[in-house]
């Protein structure tokens, strides 16, 4: 059951590898809440890390996530 296609990433918290598949991907650095400013460059301060599925849950990433897409969501409907 070798998968060596799957990218490995580091859990940012426990410092564990999981394949990129599992890990939670979170943006840091900074706030986006720019409003209309999308041409920003902040590629500098943003830096993504990763945490596994247990400490997703254990820094309650997934409803921070889940407000973020709700957000996203809702702009969009309003634009459109
Ligand atoms: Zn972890």
């Amino acid at each position: 059951m070798a998968r060596g296609r799957e990218p490995l990433v580091q859990c940012e918290k426990c410092k564990r590898m999981v394949p990129r598949s599992k890990a939670v991907e979170v943006v840091k650095g900074i706030n986006f809440d720019l409003g209309d400013q999308k041409d920003v460059t902040m590629d500098l301060t943003r830096r993504v890390v990763y945490y596994c599925i247990s400490c997703a849950k254990h820094l309650h990433i997934f409803e921070k996530l889940k407000k973020r897409n709700e957000r996203r969501r809702q702009r969009k409907e309003n634009r459109g």
